[in-house]
């Protein structure tokens, strides 16, 4: 064993050593000395059994690439097997042990989005079966693939996992990933005469064009031009493109009806918030990439950021990171109390308890209007302006307002961040409406009457 590589071990152990809650170190890392083998950049590191190996794959791997990677000019990663593996040619390769490494070289997409670190529920299933199909038969299944729902919820992660799957079986790919306002700077410096050669560079000979947010091409029109011409292009090839928006096709403002209808060729996935046990099972599994234990933050800690933040990820991400930072400067157990005063200045609201008492609630009241208005989530949030869509929306801005006394700002924020008046309009429309038409009167009394 060349030295340079026992010290790279010696050097991410004591990393780990230093990061990884003692009990875990001790039966995970603890009795692994050396590096058993080197070959292709690889370090094998050999354990005793396979429940050891799950762990370290399923927790740990991508952190010690990471780290690995920091300390070795030389693109080098770890893969932990048995004793009996050691040398068998055709060692089953694991998803995430490649993944640190591939994606390193495949430019601009994010090594973390990864289906592995998806979490699937039922608002999100459909939309990650159809990717995962994508991803397995690129230009072949779904061409275009759209995605789209609302902020924050997992849109680009799912549209970058497909990138790094491809890219994972085949890494000569070229995989695209750009986001709809860069291609649009793009286009605007091609229109420099002397930067066709740049755009070209970039935009030809894709076999993957991965577009993030394309109701950013609202009004620009040249742009838009330019890239029908591009989808055109990829499209006849079956090069596969995915295209993610927050809101469905037909709501897409200011964007030319041919590239719109382009969109629906292929297949429309929507995304909806996650519910209560999604977010939770989430918070679960982002607990474990991070290096503590998981046992560090009580369920009690993680129910109060989930009830807390129901309408997106993003958010949920940020409250965690909020609180295992809190846990970390004050290095004791975290407290309900604790966590809520760590949480405080991202809710932005002095009626904060209020609102943790309040968000369980809120979620169940919006199932409730859901189910009796035979809506989905995404509707309710959407810009659609149908009245099967815009009367329930109202109603649930009129209820969360006169049952939870929550502020027009914060319902606003619910849905999809309109602002305090719109949000107004609707609670007055109700109230008004509640005094001359007896259906608005029923439909409010029955509703009230299932979460009172
Ligand atoms: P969007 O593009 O819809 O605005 P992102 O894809 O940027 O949202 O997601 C926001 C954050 O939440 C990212 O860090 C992403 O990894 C995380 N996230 C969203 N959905 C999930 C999920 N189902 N499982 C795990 N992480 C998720
Ligand atoms: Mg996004």
């Amino acid at each position: 064993m060349q030295d340079q590589h026992a010290q790279l071990w010696v050097k991410t152990k004591y990393y780990l050593q230093k990061n990884v809650a003692e009990k875990t170190f001790a039966e995970l890392f603890e009795n692994i000395h050396d590096v058993a083998r080197v070959e292709q950049e690889t370090l094998y590191l050999v354990v005793a059994n396979n429940f050891l190996k799950t762990r370290i794959d399923k927790l740990f791997l991508n952190k010690m690439n990471d780290y690995v990677n920091t300390l070795s000019k030389d693109l080098v990663r770890f893969r932990v097997v048995l004793k009996e593996d050691l040398y068998e040619n055709k060692s089953p390769i694991n998803e995430s042990q490649t993944k640190s490494f591939d994606v390193l070289r495949s430019g601009n997409l994010n090594q973390i989005y990864t289906f592995q670190n998806f979490v699937i529920g039922k608002n999100n299933r459909l939309a990650s079966t159809i990717s995962l199909q994508v991803a397995d038969q690129p230009g072949v299944f779904a061409n275009p693939l759209y995605i789209f729902g609302p902020v924050g919820i997992g849109k680009t992660h799912l549209m970058q996992s497909i990138g790094n799957y491809i890219l994972d079986n085949d890494i000569n790919k070229k995989v695209l990933y750009v986001k709809t306002e860069n291609f649009v700077e793009d286009y605007v410096n091609l229109l420099r005469a002397d930067n066709i050669e740049r755009f070209n560079e970039k935009y030809a000979e894709i076999d993957v064009l991965l577009i993030d947010d394309i109701q950013f091409l609202s009004k620009k029109t040249q742009s838009q031009q330019q890239f029908f011409k591009l989808f055109e292009n990829l499209h006849s090839e079956n090069k596969q493109i995915v295209v993610t928006s927050d809101r469905p096709t037909s709501d897409l403002k200011d964007v030319m009806t041919r590239l719109t209808s382009r969109f629906s060729w292929g297949v429309v996935a929507d995304i909806n918030p996650p519910d209560l046990e999604h977010r939770l099972e989430i918070l679960k599994r982002k607990l474990q990439t991070h290096l503590i234990d998981s046992e560090a933050i009580s369920f009690e800690v993680l129910e109060l950021i989930a009830n807390s933040f129901p309408t997106s990820v993003r958010e949920l991400e940020g409250a965690l990171n909020r609180v295992i930072f809190y846990k970390t400067i004050m290095n004791e157990d975290l407290t309900l109390e604790t966590a809520i005063e760590a949480l405080q200045p991202l809710l932005k609201t002095h009626r904060m308890e209020h609102l943790v008492l309040n968000s369980n609630k809120i979620d169940q009241l919006l199932d409730v209007i859901c189910g009796y208005f035979n809506v989905n989530r995404t509707e309710l949030y959407s810009n659609s302006r149908k009245h099967h869509v815009l009367y329930p929306r109202q109603i649930a801005m009129y209820l969360l307002r006169e049952l939870y006394d929550l502020p027009y700002k914060k319902i606003g924020s619910i849905f999809s961040g309109r602002d305090h008046s719109t949000v107004m309009n609707s609670y007055e429309k109700i109230a008004n409406g509640l005094s001359q038409e007896e259906s608005i009167q029923n439909d409010v009394q029955n509703i009230r009457s299932k979460v009172e």
